[in-house]
């Protein structure tokens, strides 16, 4: 990816993100990002960019949503010290707690902060995709706390698959539509949302679940996830005294990475570290890397890093996690890579596995097996940096993965 950007243009892009100077108002990070969508959308699109620029800073709304957060997600999430952890890998590990966030993961912050912008906007119904659920489960929880009718397109595949989630949906008052089309997974949802919400952009709203999609979404998602990273920040400093020398994330479309990363980007001494999944290898169809394995191009609205093949063409992709099982990622994160404010790597199946072991042996938590890659990363940074202070992102709980688990880890017969 470097070899893309001249240097002049790196150091150029990256005194413009110590700037706080993206999305630009064509809503790009760079050269990635932008809104790419069809004609049909454009008028939903810029109702909600009107949206965004009158309610997102708006002291009311501000006041709305951390109400909300404060008494029903039950913010501020914790920021745990690991000391067995800590002292097996050789490095100060602490946890910033998204798992106690209502409903499981971080996923609620973003939903609930839609859902209330989706009220000011006078939509009279909210509409939501998911792949795994957790999304789903979010964007239904948030809904019914507010008075909102929701309805959650899931492929049908994936409806199997996660079962027990499409039964929360159901139970939280969502309506659940299986998607039979295309490859009746979380990409083909996210296009029969789209297609709904064209259908009726007043009355509808669209509540996206990651930093991806076209202008203002990954913007939108990227400010309501950051009080993850206000939070620690405040919190490690008062617990420490400094800033850590590193900050961990796991990576699917990247919505818990940017929240936790984007209020360190200013701290130049503070090094970041983004955890994507390897999968079971570095070939096509093995693994969910686009920022590692990935070539630029467009995927539902946004310009940014894709698992493609040499056609092409957006092929399946493979984690052990489902939460991160996503062909492209969020465009912000594909600039701090090109830019080298943030280090991304890879964690495979074997490794997260491992690490959601050891942290629950070693400190009494199920972490998810998303969050178990950024243990993963943090794993290898304490090893390579002995004694540094690492900050992990541990952006859900680990009981909606009990069925993978158990065949692995457990070893159980199927
Ligand atoms: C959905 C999910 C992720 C991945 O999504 P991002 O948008 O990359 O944060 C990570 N962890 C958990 C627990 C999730 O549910």
């Amino acid at each position: 990816m470097s070899q893309m950007l001249s240097q002049a243009d790196a150091q150029k892009l990256l005194a413009d993100v110590m700037n706080d100077a993206y999305p630009d108002e064509r809503g790009r990070f760079g050269p990635f990002g932008g809104r790419y969508v069809p004609e049909t959308l454009v008028p939903a699109i810029e109702r909600l960019q009107s949206g965004v620029e009158r309610y997102l800073h708006d002291a009311d709304f501000l006041a709305a949503f951390h109400a909300e957060l404060n008494s029903w997600v039950g913010r501020p999430t914790p920021l745990t010290y690991a000391p067995t952890l800590s002292k097996q890998w050789g490095a100060e590990i602490w946890l910033k707690r998204e798992d106690l966030a209502h409903t499981g993961a971080h996923k609620i912050n973003n939903a609930v902060g839609q859902v209330l912008l989706a009220k000011r906007l006078g939509a009279k119904r909210v509409i939501a995709e998911t792949g795994a659920g957790q999304h789903g489960v979010a964007a239904a929880a948030a809904c019914a706390r507010l008075g909102m009718p929701c309805t959650v397109y899931m492929g049908s595949i994936d409806m199997e698959r996660q079962a027990p989630n499409v039964g929360r949906m159901r139970l939280l008052g969502a309506t659940v539509v299986p998607v039979t089309s295309g490859d009746q997974t979380l990409r083909a949802a996210v296009d029969e949302a789209l297609r709904d919400w064209v259908s009726d952009p007043n009355g509808t709203y669209y509540c996206l679940g990651s930093a991806v999609g076209p202008h203002p979404y990954p913007y939108l998602v990227r400010e309501l996830q950051s009080v993850i990273g206000r939070e620690a920040r405040e919190q490690i400093l008062a617990a420490t005294g400094r800033l850590p020398n590193w900050v961990v994330a796991c990576v699917g479309g990247g919505s818990n990475a940017i929240g936790l990363f984007h209020p360190f980007v200013k701290d130049r001494d503070v090094a970041m570290l983004g955890v994507e999944a390897g999968g079971t290898g570095s070939g096509l169809g093995e693994n969910a890397a686009s920022l590692a394995y990935g070539r630029p191009g467009v995927l539902q609205g946004s310009y940014s890093l894709l698992l493609q093949d040499d056609d092409g063409q957006v092929r399946e992709t493979h984690s052990i996690s489902a939460g991160l099982d996503y062909p492209a990622v969020g465009p912000e994160h594909a600039l701090l890579m090109s830019i080298g404010r943030v280090k991304y790597e890879t964690v495979n199946d074997d490794e997260a596995l491992a690490a959601l072991a050891e942290c629950c042996a070693a400190e009494g938590i199920l972490p998810a097996l998303e969050s178990s890659h950024a243990l993963a990363g943090a794993k290898r940074l304490a090893r390579a940096h002995p004694g540094a202070t690492v900050l992990v992102g541990l952006s859900g709980r680990g009981d909606k993965d009990m069925p993978t688990l158990q065949r692995t880890l457990l070893k159980d017969a199927p």
